[in-house]
């Protein structure tokens, strides 16, 4: 049986098994799908380790970064997002990293909610890994501008910085914005602590702005209900994103891309 896993630290709260064990059934793929902890100082070894039979690997917090290392190459979204969440063991034993993040959360907006990015002020809350690794496809949906905002503005300039080529990105802190959005993105971590980024509600322009927690919990996150209160004209969180990265994932191991849907609606 072909053998895949997604390793980090933690894992037991994965949903990846649940939802790649529903693509292999829905595409009729013969294969497993396992959780792995790695120790925080050995996940090269565990991934070596794995993949002397597995043919694939996810890679999740916090070894992201370190994946994007130990690959022998990078696609040009892995390259650009500097971490890698999808790992191929390619046929002559190499092994081939990728980034399917950013597409996934572009797919979840675009296709599912049926949210259109071409010509929107999109403005991004965060510059760490989450922020950096969604950027390229974002642009490449020809937004009028995309603008990362953060605490500490200097991660979020390096950003628009590093990526200023791709289309129109700027930087700024909390304080600096005053003028409506069409969508915001919450790629901080501040709602894995109940926490509230300090953004204006003037950002919220009620009945027209969207906004995106990349975070998914079982009830509404500390952003969506702030911006629900706000008037936000819809407020979605990342579960259709984990779904539609997921997804990407397997079609790079298995030739196939599964629909997502079905997957979705059986996770909520
Ligand atoms: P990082 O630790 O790399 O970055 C954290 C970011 O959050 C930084 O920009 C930090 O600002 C900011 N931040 C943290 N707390 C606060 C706060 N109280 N107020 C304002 N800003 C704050 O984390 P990641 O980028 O890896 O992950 C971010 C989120 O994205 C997580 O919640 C994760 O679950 C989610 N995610 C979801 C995915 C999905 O499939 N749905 C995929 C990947 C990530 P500063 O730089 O100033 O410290």
């Amino acid at each position: 049986m072909d053998r895949y896993a997604v390793i980090g630290n933690p894992i037991a709260h994965s949903k990846s098994p649940l939802i790649h064990g529903l693509f292999a059934r829905q595409t009729g793929q013969q294969l497993t799908y396992e959780a792995l902890l790695a120790p925080l100082d050995d996940f090269a070894g565990t991934l070596r380790a794995f993949l002397r039979e597995g043919l694939g690997a996810n890679v999740t917090v916090p070894f992201k970064e370190q994946a994007w290392e130990l690959v022998d190459t990078r696609t040009p979204a892995a390259e650009l997002a500097g971490a890698v969440n999808t790992i191929a063991r390619q046929a002559d034993g190499r092994l081939l990293g990728d980034n399917t993040d950013g597409k996934g959360l572009v797919r979840d907006i675009q296709h599912n909610a049926g949210f259109s990015l071409s010509g929107k002020r999109v403005l991004l809350v965060g510059a760490g890994g989450a922020a950096r690794g969604v950027i390229q496809p974002l642009l490449e949906a020809q937004p009028a501008q995309l603008c990362v905002v953060n605490r500490t503005v200097e991660k979020a300039e390096h950003l628009a910085r590093l990526f200023r080529d791709l289309g129109p990105i700027s930087a700024a802190g909390f304080d600096w914005i005053e003028e409506p959005v069409d969508l915001i993105i919450n790629a901080t971590s501040a709602s894995l602590d109940g926490q509230l980024p300090p953004i204006s509600p003037g950002l919220i322009q009620p009945g027209l702005t969207w906004c995106y927690d990349m975070m998914y919990a079982s009830e509404a996150t500390v952003f969506n209900r702030w911006a629900a209160e706000q008037g936000a004209a819809r407020c979605l969180d990342g579960l259709g994103m984990l779904v539609e990265q997921a997804a990407e994932a397997f079609a790079l191991w298995r030739g196939v891309r599964p629909e997502t849907a079905p997957v979705l609606a059986a996770l909520r």
